[in-house]
């Protein structure tokens, strides 16, 4: 066996483990699951995965709210999903609905584990990952996101399968596999890719790689669970060690913790994850301090001018006192390998760097001050004798201007005047783009609400009308493009006008309320239920005959007759259909042959389910 089939043998096996030993895994849904399958195909498009999407107008809704959030800073706000599929990308929306559906099945504990604070840990570790991509384009942002989210999944398939014992530390004795482990063969099942979920793999695990994606995800792990005041923080040195190889010193790692800090309630509200906005306070404020005592300045505030890096440019004295004198504020720094660092937490808006004994080309340094700065910093090069070939070079590179060492101090402060003018034009250009896209994120955020509004039922919270046209015409053309049952069930209450009449209206509400809830409670996860208007409701079962539909409908009979006590009693008809649809035929007759024979069923006496005896479509 190869190496690559070895491991996919032993994630099949832990599955089969944790399949065995626990009731229930944490799991996307069904939606989400398609989307994986889809982008398995090359040849699937936009349009075909926002067919597919739709199929759940929550997750559209979700989808779409997170494609305007901070994971997407700086993009276009959009209310609509194609505009979102097309923006992140069709690979990255299907992982984070697999992402957004876990989350959202979620129960509230798992035997002693508490579900609430994993997911808190579980969101800042999808936003540090997120971070950490973005920097260093391992991955892509939303694969970070979605990957870091479920990054430690794992524990919770081991606290299942060892019967809501939290105990998952210990999962390699009881179970001879460790939660990483758990979570990279979850993963597999869900079709992440196996660079994503080869990352969750502890290094010691058999084929566990200590790669670049595992180390971000340690880092990931490590601050997000450093969080929680549960946890222990004497891990916090191992975890800046693995920091350090990534090449993020304690300054970055702390400017890094306040990026996802000014993130994480946004973030938190998306996914329905709940956070008290002081306890956040208190958890970040703690790490902060952990982390070390350096102060980072967050961005947008107002630093330096100018910033002279190296030996010669601080040596300049005159220059200094003019740059002064010319009402600009100065920040010297000899150390050239520590100028980086400083610019960082001073904001410059010009740096005068210092080539005259350079161990680098000039234009490689150049080219390392762009990669870690925004284009608006003005990088004037001083000494060094750049000429020709050298200096067109630099200039490519990323520098403003250069400058020989013996320039005087008059020509230094013309040439960088109008760069600090310009540097501060872009930021305050930057700064008001910013708050123009905050107002129109608002305002697409409200779209999407009025959106999630347009598909469902205000007083049972069940899917309308609307998002029921949207769904049987999906399930219609799965169906006949699969040859496979649709079947559909119209449910009616019997007298329900007499509950109103005796008990009041707010009663009949309130009956209807528990009625939704309960037949929800039998639908299967493939099912739709919806309202279909005043007291009647619409059930539609994908691949189900109208005999199985039949007896779930009896199930939901019986279930509604015993609501609970303090309401009025109810009893329900249903009439059931099924159609193998052809292309002759649209979803109206399937409808109608239900709606027959539910009829019949109220002729017959009510509380009962009939079936239609013609299927229509069925070409019989
Ligand atoms: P049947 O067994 O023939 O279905 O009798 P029924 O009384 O249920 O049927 P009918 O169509 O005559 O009356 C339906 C009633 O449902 C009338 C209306 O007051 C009530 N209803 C419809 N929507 C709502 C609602 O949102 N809230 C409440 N409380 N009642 C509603
Ligand atoms: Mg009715
Ligand atoms: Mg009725």
């Amino acid at each position: 066996m190869t190496e690559i089939q070895e491991i996919h043998a032993r994630n099949a096996r832990i599955l089969n483990v944790l399949r065995e030993k626990a009731t229930s895994l944490p799991s996307p849904n069904a939606v989400a699951l398609e989307l994986m399958r889809l982008v398995e195909r090359q040849d699937v498009g936009v349009f075909e995965v926002c067919r597919v999407a739709k199929g759940d107008p929550v997750l559209v809704g979700k989808t779409v709210q997170l494609a305007n959030s901070a994971l997407y800073a700086g993009l276009r706000p959009t209310a609509a999903i194609e505009d979102a599929v097309m923006r992140v990308g069709v690979s990255a929306l299907a992982r984070l609905a697999v992402g957004l559906s876990v989350v959202q099945g979620r129960g509230a504990a798992i035997g002693a584990l508490q579900l609430e604070p994993f997911w808190r840990r579980a969101l800042a570790c999808g936003l540090v990952l997120q971070q950490l991509a973005r920097q260093r384009h391992a991955l892509p942002v939303s694969e970070a996101f979605s990957l870091g989210l479920l990054a430690d999944i794992g524990e919770l398939a081991v606290a299942a399968a060892l019967g809501g014992d939290a105990r998952a530390g210990t999962a390699q004795g009881d179970l001879g596999f460790a939660p990483g482990e758990a979570g990279a063969a979850l993963l597999q099942s869900w079709n992440f890719p196996e660079r994503l979920w080869a990352a969750l793999l502890p290094t010691h695990a058999p084929h566990g790689a200590p790669g670049e994606l595992s180390a971000m995800v340690d880092v990931a792990r490590g601050l997000a669970a450093a969080l929680d005041a549960q946890r222990a923080l004497q891990e916090l040195p191992g975890l800046c060690m693995t920091a350090l190889r990534l090449g993020l010193d304690q300054a970055s790692l702390l400017a890094l913790l306040d990026r996802v800090r000014a993130d994480f309630a946004e973030l938190a509200a998306i996914l329905r994850i709940r956070v008290s906005p002081e306890q956040a306070r208190r958890e970040f404020d703690r790490l902060r301090e952990r982390l070390g005592p350096t102060a980072v300045q967050a961005p947008g505030q107002e630093g330096c001018s100018v910033l002279l890096a190296g030996p010669l440019a601080c040596d300049r004295d005159d220059v200094r006192q003019a740059l002064l004198a010319d009402g600009l504020s100065v920040l010297l720094e000899p150390d050239l390998g520590a100028a980086f660092e400083r610019a960082r937490a001073a904001l410059p808006d010009a740096v005068v760097v210092d080539v005259e004994q350079l161990s680098m080309p000039a234009d490689e340094l150049c080219r390392l001050w762009r990669e870690r700065d925004s284009a608006r910093l003005y990088l004037l090069l001083l000494g060094g004798g750049l000429e020709g070939g050298a200096l067109v070079q630099a200039l490519r590179a990323g520098a403003n201007d250069a400058l020989p060492a013996t320039a005087s101090a008059e020509v230094v402060v013309a040439k960088l005047r109008p760069g600090v003018r310009m540097a501060r034009l872009i930021r305050s250009l930057e700064n008001e783009r910013a708050q123009a896209h905050g107002r129109q994120r608002e305002l697409a955020a409200l779209n999407v609400r009025l959106r999630e509004a347009a598909y469902s039922d205000e007083l049972t919270g069940l899917p309308n009308r609307r998002a029921l046209d949207e769904f049987l015409a999906r399930a219609w053309d799965h169906a006949r493009e699969q040859r496979e049952a649709l079947s559909c069930v119209l449910l009616d209450l019997d007298h329900f006008k007499a509950v109103n009449d005796t008990h009041g209206h707010d009663t009949g509400d309130r009956v209807l309320r528990a009625v939704a809830r309960v037949l929800r409670e039998h639908c299967r996860d493939d099912d739709l239920l919806a309202r279909w208007g005043g007291e009647e409701l619409v059930l539609v079962c994908p691949g189900v005959s109208a005999a199985v539909a039949a007896a779930l409908a009896e199930r939901m009979r019986v279930a509604v007759q015993g609501l609970s006590e303090d309401l009025p009693a109810v009893t329900l008809s249903a009439g059931v259909a099924q159609a193998v649809p052809t292309h002759a035929d649209g979803v109206d007759a399937l409808l109608n042959a239900a709606d027959r024979a539910l009829l019949q069923a109220k002729r017959e006496g009510r509380n009962r389910i009939v079936l239609a005896e013609h299927a229509p479509g069925s070409g019989r």
